[in-house]
């Protein structure tokens, strides 16, 4: 299904032009318009969904292979050092674009990790943890 308001159900299916690295019958593999570094693309799916929770699972894991693919052509031509792939859902966790896409984000070691998706270690009481883990197991 798409969605005739989404912008990313027009870029994905060719209605916008892009930057395409990549299209098979499913995906669209493109440049992001405001790239965190060199070589950031997009692995977006044709059909919309709007988020992890929505998106069929087999053409999630799809997405993953399309991003590996995608990965290791363009490594050795941009001559990155390392990958970063990220996939925001929900506003609070940074997501604007609410059509599922996985980010691709190569990482040059001159960067000096600046700009580096990051988070604050923080300690955690075992007992908690263990409670915790036992309120959120998957039988
Ligand atoms: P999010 O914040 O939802 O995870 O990521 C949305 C991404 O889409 C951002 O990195 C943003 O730069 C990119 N983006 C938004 N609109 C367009 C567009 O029209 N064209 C392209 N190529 N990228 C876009
Ligand atoms: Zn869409």
């Amino acid at each position: 299904m798409k969605d005739a308001n989404c912008i990313f159900c027009k870029l994905a299916n060719g209605d916008i032009p892009t930057n395409t690295l990549y299209e098979d019958a499913d995906f669209r593999v493109f440049m992001d318009a405001s790239p965190a570094t060199k070589g950031h693309a997009l692995v977006v799916p044709k059909e919309h969904f709007a988020d992890v929770y929505e998106i069929d699972a087999d053409v999630l894991g799809k997405a993953v292979q399309v991003g590996q693919k995608v990965i290791k052509h363009v490594t050795p031509i941009l001559g990155c050092d390392g990958y970063n792939l990220v996939q925001n859902n929900g506003e609070v966790a940074g997501q604007t674009v609410f059509h599922f896409h996985l980010h691709l984000i190569p990482r040059y070691k001159d960067m000096n990790n600046e700009g580096i998706i990051s988070w604050i270690p923080n300690s955690v009481d075992a007992e908690e943890l263990n409670a915790l883990k036992e309120s959120l197991k998957l039988d």
